[in-house]
């Protein structure tokens, strides 16, 4: 039986978060997107009210939620402002390597305070000479005694610049490729680990993201998740988890672009009519309804499907990708229906139109996305007429 119903806690968290995203995130949305800086104290506000760290376990003190209701709140916070909504889901991609990788001991030590306290956690993969291929990452790691001991650098780290720990994947020396990842909880205020500064962006100004560099890190083997080397898959299936979010980032932005494309449009005259009465422009607004009700509903099956334990590899991608090239298009679309003024700092669309490109490069690139499809449709794919057509 199909039933896209939502349950009524599922309800009641879509709109506490919408509740949310227009009181406290709208009105300084411009604010930290001109200034760039930390909004600590909107992040307080929704440490606060409970919708930060929603995946942490109920053993761990936490809510116990799943995938489909993270993507269910990120969508409300993401169509106020996707950059706040960068560093706000931040904490759940950094802590899910803990969640599918870590002893019940490493839970409690590591997820717990986040529970208590406001306190944000990263994630790396990432270096300056590698992105997309993650088993071709080069910071190293030994074991010498009881010790892992880290170097090397790790670029585009979300709140590495205020994070408390940092789920790090690096290589055993001597390793090539996916043998050897090894996934460690590196705490930030660790000798060795220097932060750089923020670096300077396009869009998501308010989201903190900077390189590290690790010179002799020492940290202890029990910070290590699962065996040391062995932690490729762990990646994996993390992206797997986060990656329908990030569709529902890119549904909440574009249902955010289109609802403010409809409202300009409403008001906006040319050849004495208002714009909304053209047909060029209902097109594109219909369009725009289309892709986001299918991107939704990609996100929600690969995010359902996560929830069932299942293996959403596939769809988690299919998801990604579909509503990150969807949503840029809206953001496109939206910002050409505010014609030359959309092209201005006045209107809020020129952000969002800012802001939706990175959701075609983080967590895997557009492309990557589609490597991963590509490959398993001409490997593991079952063809429904079986024999049919060879
Ligand atoms: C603001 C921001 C925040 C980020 N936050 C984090 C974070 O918190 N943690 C983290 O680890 N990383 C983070 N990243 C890094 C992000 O995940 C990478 O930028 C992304 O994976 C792409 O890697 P790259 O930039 O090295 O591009 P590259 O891998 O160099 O790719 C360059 C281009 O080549 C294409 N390409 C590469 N390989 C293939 C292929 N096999 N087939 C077809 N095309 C290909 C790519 O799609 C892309 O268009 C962040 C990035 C940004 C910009």
């Amino acid at each position: 039986m199909i039933d896209f119903s939502l349950s009524e806690e599922q309800i009641s968290l879509q709109k506490k978060a919408r509740n949310f995203a227009i009181n406290e995130i709208i009105p300084v949305s411009r604010k930290y997107d001109l200034s760039g800086e930390f909004p600590y104290d909107v992040y307080n506000k929704a440490f606060e009210a409970g919708l930060l760290n929603i995946t942490i376990p109920k053993e761990n003190g936490g809510l116990g939620l799943g995938i489909l209701d993270s993507c269910l709140l990120v969508e409300e916070i993401a169509a106020a402002d996707p950059g706040i909504t960068t560093s706000l889901f931040c904490n759940s991609l950094g802590q899910e390597p803990i969640i599918l990788g870590g002893n019940e001991e490493q839970k409690e030590r590591f997820l717990r305070p986040f529970t208590e306290e406001l306190q944000f956690a990263s994630f790396a993969t990432s270096e300056p000479g590698m992105g997309s291929d993650v088993a071709g990452m080069s910071t190293t790691a030994r074991v010498e005694g009881d010790e892992l001991v880290i170097n090397g650098r790790k670029m585009w780290i979300t709140n590495g610049g205020v994070s408390k720990i940092i789920s790090l994947f690096c290589r055993l020396e001597g390793t090539k490729r996916h043998k050897g990842v090894t996934a460690v909880v590196v705490p930030t205020e660790t000798a060795g680990l220097s932060i750089g500064k923020p670096i300077p962006k396009m869009g998501h100004k308010a989201s903190n993201t900077v390189m590290l560099r690790m010179e002799d890190v020492r940290i202890p083997l029990e910070n290590v998740l699962g065996e040391p080397g062995q932690a490729f898959p762990l990646a994996m299936q993390t992206f797997a988890h986060t990656r329908p979010t990030i569709g529902a980032f890119a549904c909440g932005m574009a249902r955010g672009a289109m609802e403010y494309a409809i409202a300009y449009a409403k008001k906006r005259k040319a050849f004495e009519t208002e714009i909304a009465n053209l047909q060029a422009i209902q097109f594109m607004i219909a369009e725009m309804k289309m892709h986001y009700e299918a991107a939704r509903l990609l996100t929600w099956k690969a995010a359902w499907e996560a929830d069932k334990g299942w293996d959403n590899t596939v769809t988690a991608s299919c998801a990604k990708a579909f509503a990150t090239d969807s949503g840029m298009k809206t953001a496109s679309d939206a910002l050409q229906i505010f014609g030359g003024y959309g092209y201005t700092t006045n209107y809020l669309i020129e952000k969002l139109f800012r802001d939706a490109k990175l959701y075609q490069i983080y967590e895997g690139t557009s492309q990557v996305q589609r490597m991963i499809i590509g490959r398993f449709m001409l490997s593991k794919y079952i063809p429904v007429f079986d024999k049919v057509f060879s």
